[in-house]
């Protein structure tokens, strides 16, 4: 590979890892209260499309946040932990996923999922839409 091959390539690299930052950040923004008033706003069903139950669950996930972007998975922290880190130094948000797992992760390729705890039924939705609902949502609060 030449060097400009290789520069060409690092830009690229680069990119994607900023752009895929950019999407994490705004993935983790959304937390299972702000889905659920997505989903409201936006009149999805509140039932199980499968057996019509209203059990349902979204996973969350929570993570510690170092120098604003970097995440660390936490398994929910308990009361020292929160009191050694910081309340505003975590994240709680629905746990999200790979749309295409073998594809790199952008806005298009994520999804949250809401799970029927009484049938299984798991109902996927695109993250791009609660991203860009609660994006326009702020742009309006200012
Ligand atoms: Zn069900």
């Amino acid at each position: 590979m030449s060097d400009e091959d290789k520069s060409i390539n690092n830009a690229a690299d680069n990119y994607i890892k900023k752009h895929a930052l950019k999407v994490e950040i705004a993935l983790k923004e959304i937390t299972p209260q702000l889905f659920s008033e997505f989903l409201i706003e936006r009149g999805a069903s509140q039932i199980c499309l499968s057996c019509g139950s209203v059990d349902l669950v979204v996973p969350e996930s929570t993570d510690l946040v170092m120098e604003g972007d970097k995440f660390i998975p936490y398994a929910s922290p308990d009361e020292n932990e929160i009191a050694e880190f910081g309340a505003e130094n975590f994240v709680n948000y629905v746990t999200y996923s790979k749309i295409d797992a073998d594809r790199t992760l952008t806005y298009s390729n994520m999804q949250y999922s809401v799970h029927c705890m009484n049938c299984g039924f798991i109902i996927h939705y695109k993250a791009a839409n609660a991203i860009k609902w609660y994006a326009d949502k702020k742009a309006v609060k200012g």
